[in-house]
């Protein structure tokens, strides 16, 4: 799909717009001028594409996945390798273009909102390289549980500000940074981390992300003369999914599969499941309509994921759009369907895949051996799992963990 800034309405369907305080309309309208702006000029791509290329590694590989295709016996596996990605993740690649769009506008100061940490490090690292002021919104329950990543970006330079107000966790950190925001626009710019948020933010987080569907396109097509046959990505608020998809769009014999956090439970408060089954319901919450698990109030539910960045109660207007009207197939996987993709990837293919990706791996390795020889798979692997140690190897091997990391405090204490 090409995008055309002329007709963008911050609309899919019903879905999207821009519900936010009186004091942010106007800051909104502005960043929505100078992103339609920056779409039209060369010098504005020269720079992202250079960035994307000298230093996030861009492209990254598609990898025919031959020994997970010959282990499941039925579809061919392609991988859409964005674990080797400057930081992990794809979320970079969206970090870097709001973080030129944030200088052209003028702004030296940047803020966004992080759950486990993973947007936070994207946002620092490139403000490191840009020489943009980083102030980052943390729930206070997640600062304390995601100290490495903390870590990692106060070296890059970011402030790193917990969050203490509600529930302590992501969702009061996205309250937090509108709230500080709308106190100073001036020299501040938000940037927000998922394809989700008021207009503009879904079709600018999109339009950065759509590197990663292009390059695969572009990558499959000069393998295989024919396009693949099924996407699958996973989704948390929908940017490394659109992003893989978009270009996709109109190739309706492509199908398009989004996976969710199927978590513990079907039940209240396991899993983040909101396309499917009980499914979430209309809101305007945090900026957006969209779908969300929400209470009768419209208060954002507790969800559970064992992958941190799949556990939003909200999902991009978007995806939510395209789910509604068939053209993106949404399932979801369990944590254990998932800690058993990481395990299999790993001793298959010698790639780490983080716990998100994973949900992509575990559709497509529960689907492969029920599609004929010769069907075309590609997974976007969003992330890389070193990141996800603590919960892996506790997951996989508990006694062991715990006793490495007994010993390894004693270790510490007896030096001190
Ligand atoms: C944050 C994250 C996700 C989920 O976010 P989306 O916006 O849905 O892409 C998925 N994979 C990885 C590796 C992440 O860090």
């Amino acid at each position: 799909m090409k995008f055309n800034p002329d007709e963008m309405s911050g609309f899919f369907g019903e879905f999207g717009g821009r519900y936010v305080d009186e004091s942010l309309i106007s800051e909104l309208e502005k960043i929505e001028g100078f992103f339609k702006e920056c779409v039209k000029e060369d010098a504005f791509w020269d720079e992202f594409y250079d960035l994307l290329k000298n230093f996030v590694g861009r492209p990254t590989p598609l990898l025919f996945a031959e020994n997970t295709t010959k282990a499941l016996g039925g579809a061919n596996i392609y991988l859409k390798l964005e674990c080797l990605a400057n930081t992990g993740a794809h979320k970079i690649n969206n970090a870097i273009g709001q973080a030129l769009l944030a200088k052209k506008m003028g702004k030296t100061r940047i803020i966004a909102e992080t759950g486990a940490g993973q947007h936070g490090i994207a946002t620092a690292c490139v403000c490191a390289r840009l020489g943009l002021d980083c102030e980052i919104y943390m729930g206070e329950i997640d600062t304390e549980r995601q100290r490495p990543n903390v870590f990692w970006m106060e070296m890059f330079g970011a402030k790193v500000i917990p969050v203490t107000s509600g529930t302590r966790t992501l969702t009061d950190a996205v309250d937090e940074a509108f709230r500080v925001w709308s106190t100073r626009t001036e020299d501040t710019y938000y940037l927000i981390g998922s394809a989700l948020g008021p207009c503009p933010y879904p079709d600018m987080v999109r339009e950065f992300q759509s590197i990663i569907g292009r390059e695969t396109k572009k990558q499959f097509l000069e393998k295989n003369k024919v396009l693949p046959d099924i996407l699958i990505a996973c989704v948390g608020g929908g940017s490394n999914s659109i992003g893989f998809f978009s270009d996709f769009l109109d190739d309706m014999d492509v199908k398009l599969i989004g996976v969710e956090a199927g978590g513990r439970s079907n039940s209240y408060g396991d899993h983040a499941i909101r396309m499917t089954g009980t499914k979430g319901t209309v809101g305007a919450i945090q900026g957006y309509k969209s779908l969300f698990l929400q209470d009768s109030d419209g208060k954002l539910l507790p969800t559970h994921s064992i992958s941190a960045g799949l556990d939003y109660a909200g999902i991009g207007p978007q995806l939510a759009y395209l789910g509604e009207i068939d053209r993106i197939q949404f399932t979801s996987a369990k944590d254990e369907a998932v800690i058993n993709a990481v395990k299999f990837l790993a001793k298959h293919e010698g790639i780490i895949p983080a716990l998100e990706s994973s949900h992509a791996l575990a559709e497509a390795i529960r689907l492969a051996p029920t599609l004929e020889k010769g069907t075309n798979i590609i997974v976007n692997v969003s992330g890389r799992g070193d990141k996800d140690i603590f919960i892996t190897a506790k997951a996989i091997d508990e006694a062991k963990w715990f006793n490495f990391l007994e010993e390894e405090l004693k270790r510490f204490k007896a030096e001190k």
